[in-house]
């Protein structure tokens, strides 16, 4: 799942997702993730977390109702904005990330 990520802020070129104008959408065609830059930047962070739950509950078919994924984005926000070292300090965490590009590479080979 490789998934690229813009952020628009023309007047012109609002987020929509066909029907609405939008903090955010993911386009699951395209693995396109667009997150306006009108509102505030925690809203933007916010709604960057929530574009990306709808991601993995599509991929892993998890089924969430929108208020489901909304209040996760909102407490993952929490989390991570009232703590941010908490990746930076721990080390295992960006091991457990190389072994898995390498696990990743030895899948493809
Ligand atoms: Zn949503």
């Amino acid at each position: 799942m490789e998934t690229r990520f813009t952020r628009s802020n023309w007047w012109d070129d609002y987020v929509h997702d066909g029907k609405n104008l939008c903090y955010g959408v993911i386009d699951y065609t395209k693995d396109t993730i667009e997150i306006s830059t009108l509102y505030a930047e925690s809203t933007q962070f916010t709604t960057f977390l929530h574009e990306i739950l709808h991601g993995i509950d599509e991929f892993l078919g998890i089924k969430l109702e929108e208020e489901q994924i909304d209040k996760l984005a909102r407490g993952l926000a929490m989390l991570i904005l009232d703590n941010p070292d908490l990746f930076e300090d721990q080390n295992w965490v960006w091991e457990v990330v190389e072994d898995g590009k390498e696990e990743d590479n030895e899948f493809q080979e």
